[in-house]
């Protein structure tokens, strides 16, 4: 989750007070903190985002792209179907040149930044009148020497550096601490941080199994998966299946999410009250009124199930864990009904949001 500080440099650009973000970090937190693509610099790239070798498109994902080198996937933009590469860890084709950039900010031996982050880095820094460090051991000289460009600057770090003496003001102390009081001195508030990933829960029916003993079963195959292309569902740790017999199973981590392929035994009961009634007809419109009644109360049926914790006319439920690093939040279940276990209408898709509010006042 983003820091107090990475907040409070949303909320300096949002009150126009900050007008550019240049980091050496590419873990995808000024983004997902709410700072826009096009105002900040990211120089070594963002474990998050993919970039065409052929129109430089960039995807921007809400998980990690996969570490493979080649990740097969390709550009989605019409005439291109050029090859999509991580930006998280710079490679050598995704250099262009480097021959500027190294004299112009004395990046070190070894460091390699690709042209284009680097020149609007550059860019901004030339025309700040103030640059803030935050955190930096300035072992990366690209930092320290582009906020030497700005008439004053401060370094915020708890660490000695080699260019503490170089900075116009050096603060020993925690960004969050000093993000906070420059918020405060400018009457601006921090406000809580709200973050929200989507998932998808699907269950499909497979078909029916009609084995000598036991009664009917369905075969029900269940999908955890995110609604995005390429990404995962990295919110969720991991996910069960209960039975109503109070059978309780695991479901199996895919590339995609989660997945299982189970038997859950077939509720005869409907059938059979429908055999003892004598009316047909009446039968069929209370059904229908039934059906329709229950269409109007789904949302709240949902709740109140969730609430109770007790599936009752349902299939089964999943009860989904979320990952410790998102906060103690509690699991959720989704009830699954496999409505009439018809394989005309197989597939029930319910789309979930992981919400996680963080106050930061
Ligand atoms: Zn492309």
């Amino acid at each position: 989750m983003p820091t107090q500080a990475h907040i409070a440099i949303v909320r300096l650009l949002q009150a126009g007070k900050a007008k550019y973000v240049v980091s050496g970090n590419h873990d995808n937190l000024h983004l997902k903190s709410g700072v826009l693509p096009d105002q900040i610099a990211e120089l070594f790239g963002n474990a998050y985002v993919e970039r065409c070798v052929q129109c430089s498109k960039r995807y921007y994902r809400h998980t990690q792209v996969p570490t493979h080198l080649r990740l097969g996937r390709t550009c989605d933009q019409p005439s291109c179907n050029g090859r999509l590469v991580r930006t998280g860890k710079i490679r050598f084709d995704t250099l262009k040149s480097l021959v500027i950039p190294l004299c112009f900010v004395g990046v070190r031996f070894g460091q390699l930044i690709p042209e284009e982050p680097l020149a609007n880095a550059y860019h901004h820094a030339q025309k700040a009148d103030l640059a803030i460090v935050l955190g930096s051991s300035c072992t990366v000289s690209t930092i320290p020497e582009l906020a030497m460009m700005a008439p004053k600057s401060i370094l915020c770090t708890l660490q000695e550096t080699h260019y503490d003496n170089r900075f116009t003001v050096s603060l020993k102390s925690r960004c969050d601490r000093m993000m906070g009081d420059i918020l405060a001195h400018l009457g601006l508030a921090i406000g809580t941080y709200t973050y929200t990933q989507q998932y998808l829960v699907e269950a499909s029916l497979l078909g029916v199994e009609n084995p000598t003993q036991g009664g009917k079963k369905g075969k029900v195959r269940m999908e955890i998966t995110s609604p995005y292309p390429n990404e995962g569902c990295t919110c969720i740790e991991s996910a069960v299946v209960s039975l109503r017999d109070g059978k309780e199973l695991e479901m199996e981590e895919s590339k995609t999410g989660f997945e299982l392929e189970f038997s859950i035994p077939l509720d005869d009961e409907s059938e059979k009250e429908e055999e003892v009634r004598p009316n047909g007809i009446r039968q069929k419109d209370e059904r229908e009124k039934e059906k329709e009644e229950e269409e109007r109360g789904k949302g709240e049926k949902e709740k109140e199930n969730e609430n109770n914790r007790e599936p009752r006319s349902c299939w089964c439920s999943v009860t989904v864990r979320y990952r410790p690093e998102w906060g103690s939040i509690e699991p959720s279940m989704v009830v699954i009904e496999v409505p009439g276990l018809s394989e005309e209408d197989p597939i029930q898709r319910i789309d979930r949001v992981f919400v996680k509010e963080v106050p930061y006042e």
